[in-house]
């Protein structure tokens, strides 16, 4: 019920005293956008103006944004690499920050072939705790009485390692569910988990998955929402229950723990609430031993009112599977955030995914955006500073790349995210997620571009030369119709002499060889996690390119300038392409993946 706390909201009217105040920060953050980000700025420029980084660039002291966009270069990754493993070697002088560098966050995104490290301190949980802080209240406006039931929610930690100079270096959600500020958050009764934080808190994948899903199951009657990081998570707890559906009801018939469980903590915790119900036992069994899934998520947790899953940017892919599983139930887009940052959250977080759009909070950093024109690309000098456009500057309808500062130390950082403005609340901008630069395949965390694919084509065909046999054209796509879902790449051979064609056998091997060749956040998903089923190579027919180019100039490609897609989703071509499959081929194993870097 909402209360009358004396402070009203624009956004709606607040559940209780404490979403009031939230949504009244939420309201002078976003009127007050453009003073927030200049304090934002002076007070990253103040903190660390003795740092190296900003020495380097002659900032002297000076905290006011034109000095600071006149001085300091648009940066990416690699332009930062060599400071970073500095850092990571155990160089502890304050280079980014004048605040210690308490550990790397592992982000999805890679440099030759290896997570991207970014460097984080020790205040920057608290920031990433503030916007958290936002989400409950926002969702309490559209979706009232979540404080009468429990949350089911997928969350996992993953392995950590530590740098050459000893810092820890890990995924930031680990970090956060591994920090205080998560396992000893207060009770808020909107905001209860089904999953005891031991569940949530073993690196065993199995376990972990068992013991949530076991969780989920006892008690069903008071889920009343059932979410995950990204929609990929979901789908594979769904794919979980189907493998796995059979012990899980014999355990809840028997009131004891499947053995393969051996965590302690998870064991006691699971312990104390397990007790034999032949009734839900039967009740598991009867729904899931059919053969027909539509709909399970609501025919087991039968009050969920919304799935809580990111489903913008590459997860879009999975909002069919999502609705066929949940008899299309709302899918909530709460935030955008990364590694590097948070970033904001989604006002209106029951709207439909089409029309998701994240505000950003002008508290979590500094925000400078590029103007993104695909046809004529801005250049940016790192001799010449760019001016960029301002949080308060952008335009309504106009794509830009994100570039942040923030307290850790990045300064003007390409992020690669590809933002559109659909609308502001108050004076602050809403951005629609476009995209992510050059990214041409994800399945799961992975994303995976143009250079690695090509790099992982050339180390597998190298496996043909001893057959004559080349690799005329080829292509990609991301098939998520199975969980997993996992990369098909469309081969066209030229078999020199049909008598020493490559083998199946062969053909397989090149599979593997491919994934090899992939980032490591690919073959983490694909060897640990599992979240990634074996990349498949399907040959098609000789010609099959040429075809595909006509259709592309039916529909108007330019015959000189036309180059062969190197992914494709558009239904049509990926049927055309099927449709001339004379062969397939998958990994017969898993390639190498270890938590330690490879260099
Ligand atoms: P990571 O580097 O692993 O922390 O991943 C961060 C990236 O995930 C962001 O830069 C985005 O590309 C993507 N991402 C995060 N949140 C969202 C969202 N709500 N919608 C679409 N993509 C997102």
């Amino acid at each position: 019920m909402a209360v009358d706390s004396g402070v009203s909201s624009p956004l709606g009217p607040p559940a209780c005293e404490k979403d009031a105040k939230v949504l009244q920060f939420i309201e002078e953050m976003t009127k007050n956008m453009d003073s927030v980000q200049e304090k934002v700025l002076a007070e990253i420029l103040t903190r660390n103006a003795n740092t190296e980084y900003l020495q380097r660039f002659q900032v002297f002291g000076a905290v006011d944004r034109e000095t600071f966009k006149s001085k300091i270069p648009v940066v990416t990754y690699e332009d930062l690499k060599p400071d970073i493993d500095r850092v990571a070697n155990g160089d502890r002088s304050p280079i980014f920050s004048s605040h210690p560098i308490t550990e790397f966050l592992t982000s999805s995104g890679t440099s030759a072939g290896e997570r991207k490290l970014m460097p984080t301190i020790a205040d920057e949980l608290e920031r990433r705790q503030k916007l958290y802080n936002l989400l409950q209240p926002v969702m309490n406006l559209y979706v009232p009485g979540l404080d009468k039931g429990k949350g089911l929610y997928f969350l996992f930690i993953k392995a950590e390692t530590k740098t050459p100079g000893g810092l820890v270096a890990r995924p930031v959600l680990t970090s956060y569910y591994k920090s205080e500020q998560f396992k000893k958050r207060p009770y808020d009764p909107y905001n209860v988990y089904t999953s005891p934080n031991e569940t949530v808190l073993c690196v065993d994948y199995y376990q972990s998955m068992y013991a949530q899903m076991l969780c989920g199951l006892l008690m069903r009657e008071e889920v009343l929402r059932v979410g995950a990081v990204f929609a990929s998570g979901l789908l594979r707890a769904i794919r979980f229950l189907q493998l796995n559906w059979k012990q899980l009801s014999q355990d809840i018939a028997s009131g004891t723990l499947n053995p393969r469980v051996s965590d302690p903590s998870i064991r006691k915790c699971i312990s104390e609430m397990l007790k034999p119900n032949p009734q839900l036992a039967e009740f598991v069994v009867k729904e899931c031993e059919s053969e027909n899934w539509e709909g399970i998520i609501t025919r087991i947790w039968p009050n969920t009112k919304y799935l809580d899953v990111i489903v913008t940017g590459a997860m879009a892919q999975y909002i069919p599977l999502l609705d066929y599983y949940s008899g299309g139930l709302p899918k909530a887009c709460t935030m955008y955030a990364s590694s590097e940052c948070y970033f904001g959250l989604n006002l209106k977080p029951m709207c439909k995914p089409s029309e998701v759009c994240y505000t950003i909070m002008p508290n979590m950093g500094y925000f400078e955006f590029i103007p993104h024109d695909p046809v004529n690309p801005i250049q940016l000098s790192r001799d010449s500073p760019p001016h960029l456009v301002d949080l308060a500057d952008v335009e309504l309808g106009k794509e830009y790349e994100l570039v942040i500062t923030t307290y850790a130390g990045l300064c003007r950082y390409r992020v690669g995210d590809i933002l559109q403005v659909t609308g502001f609340h108050n004076s602050a901008p809403q951005f629609k997620f476009v995209r992510r630069k050059n990214v041409l395949l994800s399945i799961d965390s992975d994303k995976t571009d143009e250079s690695e694919l090509q790099t992982a084509i050339e180390n597998a065909t190298a496996l043909l030369l001893p057959y004559d046999t080349t690799l005329v054209e080829y292509t990609s796509f991301a098939d998520t119709k199975t969980i997993p879902g996992h990369y098909v790449i469309y081969w066209e051979l030229l078999v020199k002499d049909p008598s020493n064609s490559p083998s199946d056998e062969l053909l397989n091997q090149c599979c593997l060889a491919m994934e090899e060749s992939l980032n490591s956040v690919y073959r983490q998903c694909r060897v640990a996690d599992n979240s990634i089923g074996p990349l498949e190579i399907r040959v098609v027919k000789s010609g099959t390119f040429e075809e595909l180019m006509d259709y592309a100039i039916s529909r108007g490609a330019s015959i000189n300038q036309y180059k062969a897609p190197r992914c494709v989703n558009f239904t049509p071509i990926v049927e055309l392409l099927d449709s001339r499959v004379v062969s397939v081929h998958f990994s017969q194993s898993a390639p190498h993946w270890t938590p330690e870097r490879r260099r």
